[in-house]
């Protein structure tokens, strides 16, 4: 019988409720539970893939070419999953798939409602994933804020489940904010306590409340969340601000929240095993060595936008002891100034993460072009990696027009250039080359040094591509494309040997990385600046 865990959140958004679902899986990973985890997204987008990085995050891709949540590279990166697009469900996904029933006729007769048929679509989605998953228990985080009316079906439905699959087999986690005033330094919980009635005025009673404050709550709050929750002390745990995310997971189960879950669901009780995971943290937060890192981007306003990338960045610092410094800056500024791209030189590695448009374009083409004739480490991802083709085939090979279709549809030289299946493509949603595909690595390149393999499979998100007619040129001035896709056709990796460390692919090796297993092209990278700072004459891998 499958375990239901439901999280839901209180207060505000943004209170690291992705984060302790994450935790609690790892908790239960840790003795030996087979987990699954669900992001229900209560926007009415089908999927996350047509919305903006600058105001939602990132946009996280799954081997199966889902354009999903953020929070699924968390869950990804916490529990070690590669996890399917159906591990999140929005109100898009759900009305689109309960009206095209309508329309097929499978209600015939019946007037279609939010209960039962909106709520049975959800529950259903739910279950299946967990089945599918073959998992002991099935973690489900809803988005957004208790009280918002978008959740309301989906809280609906989770209220349900309960009743279907029995109080033992289902346990609801509520996380609220609990700030502490300026003035006082008092914690105060009323915030917290009125999102517990809101949930409850609903029909759901937490069985566990977490506290999400910068510290470790004291006794006065947690009485009082106890008392106003209506459930025992030892139900409310407290995630305090720690130096790094990773640690959430060891702080929560100090507290005893592992072992409250197992007895609450009747699973067995046995010993986490943390070692590895204990290993990759001390790594994190005792570092020996420093590198700073500048990363030049079009969403460097917020952060969110490229955690997938910081979060692989300091995967690979880990794995060489080193703490990743980075820097974010707008592409912009250098192309306001040109002269303010010589504050490139203070870091050790320059780095250009995806984007889409024109803006910012030229800025970060000048970032790149600082590294290559600078010899300061580079890591392109993308965006990246077909502006690195830009800027060296204006600067290197003489093509001083080039430029991608996607920034300047009449160039004169479309070194990147629209795929031909992307051609009269109306349809923004799902239509991009998503999700994992083949390449092939060339011997003896350092694609083959860091892959350690001749066949890789990454996640991919792009319209744009090396346009073939340009290729030889490229390379016959000095750029090795050192993967490619099985047929030959599609650049995938370029490197200049030429160069300490400058490197680049079209696929997001971020959304493969994970804490302990470092994505082999950011590993590189960190490890690449390390050496050049410690003043290796090359990368040390
Ligand atoms: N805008 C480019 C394309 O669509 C790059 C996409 C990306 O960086 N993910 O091909």
């Amino acid at each position: 019988m499958v375990k239901y865990i439901f999280v839901t959140g209180g207060v505000l958004s943004s209170v690291g409720k992705g984060i302790v679902t994450s935790s609690i899986g790892k908790m239960l990973q840790a003795r030996g539970f087979k987990v699954t985890a669900i992001k229900i997204d209560p926007y009415v987008n089908v999927d996350a893939g047509t919305m903006n990085p600058y105001m939602h995050g990132e946009v996280y891709v799954t081997d199966d070419g889902g354009e999903t949540d953020l929070d699924l590279g968390w869950y990804e990166r916490f529990l070690d999953l590669d996890l399917r697009k159906e591990n999140n469900i929005t109100t898009g996904i759900v009305y689109k798939a309960v009206i095209e029933k309508e329309r097929r006729g499978d209600f015939l007769g019946r007037c279609v409602q939010i209960v039962p048929h909106v709520t049975n679509e959800i529950k259903s989605r739910i279950r299946n994933v967990a089945l599918n998953a073959k998992v002991d228990v099935a973690l489900t985080e809803v988005g957004g804020t208790v009280g918002d009316i978008e959740g309301l079906p989906f809280l609906e439905a989770i209220r349900q489940m309960r009743l279907e699959e029995g109080y033992e087999n289902t346990l609801y986690v509520h996380v609220a904010l609990v700030p502490i005033l300026d003035v006082t330094k008092e914690m105060k919980t009323k915030p917290l306590q009125h999102s517990v009635n809101e949930l409850r005025r609903i029909g759901i009673q937490p069985d566990i409340i977490v506290a999400r404050c910068s510290k470790m709550i004291d006794s006065e709050a947690l009485r009082k969340i106890a008392l106003f929750g209506t459930i025992p002390e030892n139900a409310v745990f407290c995630s305090y601000n720690v130096e790094s995310i990773y640690q959430v997971p060891l702080i929560l189960d100090e507290q005893g929240m592992g072992s409250f879950i197992c007895k609450r669901l009747g699973l067995p009780e046995r010993k986490p095993d943390f070692e590895n995971w204990r290993k990759f943290v001390d790594a994190v937060i005792n570092p020996e060595y420093e590198v700073k890192i500048a990363l030049v981007g079009k969403y460097a306003g917020l952060a969110d936008s490229y955690v997938s990338m910081s979060e692989a960045l300091r995967h690979g610092g880990a794995a060489c002891k080193t703490k990743v410094n980075i820097h974010y800056i707008e592409a912009e500024t250098f192309e306001k100034n040109p002269n303010k791209v010589q504050m490139l030189k203070e870091f050790d590695g320059i780095f250009v993460p995806y984007g889409f448009g024109s803006r910012g374009a030229e800025g970060k083409i000048m970032a790149i072009k600082f590294a290559r004739e600078n010899n300061i480490p580079f890591l392109g991802i993308c965006f990246g990696f077909q502006l690195a083709v830009v800027e060296f085939a204006r600067n290197v090979c003489g093509l001083e027009k080039a430029n991608s279709t996607e920034i300047d549809p009449n160039t004169l030289h479309p070194v990147i250039d629209l795929m031909p299946e992307q051609r009269g493509i109306e349809y923004k949603g799902a239509t991009m080359r998503l999700g994992a595909h083949k390449i092939v690595i060339k011997p003896n390149t350092m694609a083959h040094m860091l892959y350690k393999s001749e066949e890789i499979y990454e996640r991919h998100r792009h319209r744009f591509e090396v346009n073939m007619d340009y290729a030889e040129k490229l390379e016959k001035n000095g750029l090795v494309f050192s993967g490619r896709s099985p047929d030959g056709r599609r650049m995938e990796i370029l490197e200049l040997p030429s160069h300490f460390f400058f490197f680049a692919t079209q696929f997001h090796g971020e959304f493969k990385s994970r804490p302990g297993k470092p994505d082999p092209e950011y590993y590189g990278f960190v490890k690449a600046c390390l050496d050049k700072k410690l003043g290796k004459t090359k990368p040390d891998f």
